[in-house]
């Protein structure tokens, strides 16, 4: 391996993932570096927040991906630091690693807006930790009032946010309270107890032709969900949700779902930075000036053909990438990417998603949640997991019960 071409690549999300297979054989040595030792498939994590899916259903160890790939290693380390000069990696851990050829694919985190109180009392939902944490911030509030009686808003929940992730995330929610938590707790009002989502737009899932916000909204309130639109936040307060226009919400527990920003690993760069603190690059997803780098996902923009941070453009991203880096390997130059647009899908609940395609054209009902059910066990990582999660939600499904309810204790106290 030692005269190999070296590239890194930082981050196994979809991006990341998407180059290192496209290396796999390649006369290169590739290191993938994540902070997790797992691959976390994003689009699933309500799912998990709302008791439907495990963990270990919506992530792969990324160990196990490559276990087989003679030229591919992984290192599990946070990455520090960005020397582009001297064309180092450093990590956390470990020492650090040189490279030829370096692939920028950290995603996204949640962005605050600058909206005072977000981190302290809202809950975030970008990671297995996020959804753990809302699963058992939920679960607790309802067991403490069965206990102590119910404080005023504590069974209710706020999710700040109507786009995809908010939208799906209410939905789950409505289904879990109904199904679910209104039966384990026979004693409380659950029935009345209050699911809201504000939107800081007139409209919900404001990336979609607006009447099929419109339906979502709908749908929900239909369903029982409180929809604000119009109203963004001023600001949180522990317990407390405080709109623009004055109203104040109160819930036991808070979600933001209203954007992301890059990661910060775009800043250690050090190059030119565009919206959402995105990485610039070119047409050819390097980053200008640097010919040896390429940015991908979340975390890259071409301001000149801005895509949304959704998985097709990380994906797409990341096998243009690996093909562009074989190309040079074999003396030819790179070329520019080419995105094909496959269209925009986002469920609300049973029996009902909508979606839209590059043509216009749109679905939505039964017909739109079969095909976003299929989709979503298309893309999952690895067999068993497919397997796992179809078996779940036809469970889910046939019985309306939601088995991954469990309370773990998250120090080390042991009972
Ligand atoms: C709740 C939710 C629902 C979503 N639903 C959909 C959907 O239905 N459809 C859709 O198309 N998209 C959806 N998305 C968006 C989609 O998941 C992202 O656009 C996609 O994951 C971006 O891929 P990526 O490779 O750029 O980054 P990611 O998949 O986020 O991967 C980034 C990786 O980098 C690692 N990393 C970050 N910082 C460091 C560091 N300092 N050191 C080492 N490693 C680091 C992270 O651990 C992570 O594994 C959803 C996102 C969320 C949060």
């Amino acid at each position: 391996m030692a005269n190999k071409h070296r590239v890194v690549v930082i981050g196994a999300g979809f991006g990341g993932l998407r180059v290192a297979r496209g290396l796999e054989g390649a006369d290169a040595h590739v290191t993938i570096v994540d902070a997790h030792n797992f691959h976390t498939f994003q689009p699933l994590l309500y799912q998990v927040a709302t008791a439907g899916l495990d963990v270990d259903d919506i992530a792969y160890p990324v160990r196990g991906i490559f276990r087989r790939r003679r030229n591919i290693r992984v290192r599990v380390a946070s990455v520090t630091g960005i020397d582009l000069a001297a064309r180092t990696v450093t990590t956390d851990r470990g020492a650090p690693l040189p490279y030829d050829t370096l692939v920028v694919a950290a995603g996204s985190i949640s962005h605050d807006f600058g909206i005072p109180g977000v981190d302290a009392h809202a809950i975030g939902l970008k990671s297995v930790s996020d959804a753990l944490a809302i699963r058992e911030r939920l679960l607790s509030r309802f067991e403490d009032a069965d206990l102590d009686g119910v404080r005023s808003g504590a069974l209710d929940v706020v999710v700040c946010g109507g786009g995809p992730t908010g939208v799906e995330l209410a939905g789950g929610l409505m289904e879990l309270y109904e199904r679910v938590l209104s039966k384990d707790f026979p004693d409380l009002p659950v029935d009345s107890a209050r699911i809201t989502v504000v939107e800081a737009a007139p409209v919900l899932l404001g990336a979609f032709d607006a009447r099929l916000g419109r339906r979502a909204e709908r749908t929900l309130t239909g369903r029982g969900v409180d929809v604000i639109t119009a109203a963004p936040v001023d600001r949180i307060e522990d317990g407390l949700v405080i709109l623009a226009d004055g109203r104040q919400l109160r819930a036991g527990t808070i979600v933001w779902a209203a954007g992301v920003r890059a990661s910060p690993v775009a800043e250690l760069l050090g190059t030119e930075l565009g919206r959402g603190s995105r990485v610039v690059v070119e047409p050819d997803l390097t980053v200008p000036g640097h010919p040896d780098v390429f940015a991908i996902g979340d975390i890259a923009i071409d301001p000149r053909r801005p895509l949304p941070q959704v998985a097709q453009p990380a994906i797409q991203g990341g096998k243009h990438v690996a093909d562009q880096i074989r190309r040079r390997l074999a003396g030819e130059p790179t070329v520019p990417f080419e995105y094909h647009d496959k269209g925009s899908m986002a469920t609300i609940g049973r029996h009902d998603a909508v979606a839209e395609f590059p043509n216009g054209r749109t679905l939505s009902g039964t017909i739109g949640w079969i095909a976003w059910l299929g989709l979503h066990l298309v893309y999952l990582l690895g067999f068993r997991n497919r397997v796992n999660v179809f078996v779940n939600w036809a469970w889910n499904y046939l019985t309306y019960d939601r088995a991954s309810r469990l309370l773990t204790p998250t120090d080390d106290s042991r009972t």
